[in-house]
């Protein structure tokens, strides 16, 4: 996964100001947000290349080349849509060459997360036509994150700027990772874990059971890698980091996210603790490594934070 490179395209520049609403240029809406996509990218351990770093002007053409020559291995150009009059529409679209292959699962993955970021989702359209999608050698999407001339579209871009910037960066990441399921870059001591199911036995039924399961990291005799450390950390030798994915009152929707967690091989166990059931997966000696597993889990649309005793 740390191999993957990212080109991500912020759409016109310099001379081309893209579409203009009010005093607001397309140009400037989408350096910002790509900048703000790309550091989320970046800190996700994914090598990113910025097609336009700066106010420049790059012909379509050349933005397409520089992306083949920097090896890409996806194109992500970042637009905002206009229409003919103010205030005739609004959402989000996602174009493509055509609708079919990765690309077309990595838009609708982006489409699917800015919904959730506030946008109305108008869905993935194909578009041959257009030079970046057509030049670049690796999958390439287009987004146009809103419409530049609606003003609904506009509040919610400068209201949830932020989220947006996660949802496409959460729809990339998605695509991602399931295309490398196999959980490559999970340290060894959570691959090397009992199968799942040796965890369903965490919860017995006594609500007073605040017992963890065995962890992996304090099981006497195993060797736990240390290639994630970090001399920044606190690595309190006591402390054990958890990824809490889920509480709740009622036990029977704990047992149902543990279950989904555990079909899809999490390390996850139920615990009873100040009155609700808690959902959590770990447990890890290492901030680092929590951390990565809370990516994970992100990446399948589990809400997350981490806990640790
Ligand atoms: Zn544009």
């Amino acid at each position: 996964m740390s191999e993957i490179t990212i080109a991500l395209d912020s759409g016109h520049g310099g001379s081309d100001s893209g579409a203009v609403y009010k005093s607001r240029k397309e140009k400037d809406d989408t350096l910002r947000l790509t900048r703000a996509v790309g550091q989320i990218l970046e800190n996700s351990g994914i090598n990113v290349y910025y097609v336009r770093e700066d106010d420049e002007y790059e012909t379509p053409f050349k933005k397409a080349t520089d992306a083949n020559n920097a090896g890409a291995d996806y194109f992500v150009s970042i637009h905002r849509n206009s229409s003919e009059r103010p205030n005739q529409y609004n959402g989000v679209e996602t174009l493509v060459y055509n609708d079919s292959g990765i690309k077309a699962v990595l838009a609708r993955n982006i489409n699917e997360e800015l919904e959730k970021a506030g946008f109305k989702n108008l869905g993935v359209t194909e578009r041959p036509n257009l030079v970046v999608l057509k030049r670049t050698k690796m999958p390439a999407v287009l987004i146009e994150a809103g419409f530049i001339n609606d003003d609904e579209d506009n509040r919610i871009f400068d209201e949830n700027f932020n989220k947006i910037a996660q949802a496409i960066a959460d729809g990339i990441l998605k695509t991602l990772y399931a295309q490398d399921i196999n959980f490559n870059e999970i340290p060894d001591y959570v691959q090397n874990m009992p199968e799942p199911e040796a965890f369903n036995g965490a919860y017995q039924g006594n609500a007073q059971d605040t017992t963890l399961p065995p962890s992996p990291a304090t099981r006497p005799g195993m060797n736990v890698p240390y290639r994630m450390q970090n001399p920044m950390e606190d690595n309190d030798p006591e402390k054990l980091y958890r990824v809490q994915v889920g509480s709740f009152r009622d036990k029977s929707n704990a047992e149902r996210m543990l279950n989904s967690l555990l079909m899809e091989g999490f390390p996850a166990f139920m615990i009873y603790e100040d009155g609700l059931y808690k959902v959590q997966v770990g447990a890890f000696r290492y901030l680092s490594n929590a951390i990565k597993m809370e990516r994970r889990l992100r990446c399948f649309r589990y809400s997350t934070f981490i806990v640790y005793n």
